[in-house]
């Protein structure tokens, strides 16, 4: 069943996106050859219960830390570990925080030094492909839509999209109904209704879709060990349109690039008048 939030709720999630927005931000700049996956999730963790939040994935499931870091391979639920980051890896964190009752999750995958273009290439294809799916979450549609925007556009390229993993609801539990693929046909699905808010997360690899699993139990790397991209935003439906609640703008603050992205979406969403 999909749990609908009044505006008073959605402030709150807007919230918690920002505290996981922000952390992203805070990590950025320390994404460098060298520095480890552990020393990254203990920063996050300290930040983001100094905003007054907890660690959304700690202890959820059971796992262990409060980032999942995946890096190359690693499509997601990566754990973290010692293993110092080198120039040309790309790694996704994904963040969650739980604040006033509410979780904030979102994801961006991150350059380690330089990489080569063809995964520099996955990465812009990827983030393209959440603002893409996102444009679909909009009165009338159904969960169907989305999936098939993401998956037509990132197929398209040759690239391969994760099944097993999706999107989801998200509010007072991390996952919620519906589940949000980023595969599907079109007009498939649920309906979408006014005050919901998913989590909508391209999982998209470089070779094949396939995918397995680490004897950890958590991490899942694609089947055939060629690099996987993530980039999840939250989103509300407010007035039948899609609002993001989370940002990437900290982390191009924090980076010094230049990105027009999400005023170009709310332009496209809501017109000229932005
Ligand atoms: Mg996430
Ligand atoms: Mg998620």
């Amino acid at each position: 069943m999909i749990i609908t939030k009044n505006p008073e709720e959605i402030e709150l999630m807007r919230e918690s996106a920002l505290i996981v927005s922000k952390t992203l931000g805070m990590l950025a700049p320390h994404i460098k050859p060298g520095v480890t996956t552990l020393e990254l999730d203990k920063m996050a963790e300290e930040f983001i219960r100094d905003h007054g939040a907890e660690p959304g994935f700690l202890g959820l499931y059971d796992f262990p830390n409060s980032l999942c870091m995946s890096p190359n391979a690693q499509v997601v639920h990566g754990v973290p570990n010692d293993k110092p980051m080198e120039e040309g890896d790309i790694i996704s964190i994904d963040c969650g925080a739980l604040k006033n009752g509410f979780y904030g999750d979102h994801a961006y995958t991150f350059e380690v030094g330089e990489v080569k273009p063809e995964v520099k290439e996955l990465l812009d294809a990827t983030k393209e492909s959440l603002y893409v799916g996102i444009r679909e979450f909009k009165a009338g549609n159904r969960v169907g839509d989305v999936g098939y925007a993401i998956q037509k556009y990132t197929e398209d390229r040759g690239y391969g999209v994760v099944r097993e993993l999706v999107g989801h609801g998200l509010g007072a539990t991390m996952h919620e109904d519906p589940e949000m693929p980023n595969y599907g046909k079109r007009g498939r699905g649920k309906k979408f209704i006014e005050g919901m808010v998913v989590a909508i997360e391209p999982m998209i690899n470089l070779g094949t879709k396939r995918i397995k699993q680490l004897p950890d139990g958590w991490t899942i790397l694609t089947a055939d060990n060629k690099p996987s991209a993530h980039f999840e935003h939250n989103v509300a439906l407010v007035d039948g349109k899609p609002q993001l609640l989370s940002t990437f703008d900290y982390i191009y603050d924090a980076l010094g690039i230049e990105s027009d992205e999400e005023d170009e979406f709310k332009a496209q969403v809501y017109g000229k008048e932005l």
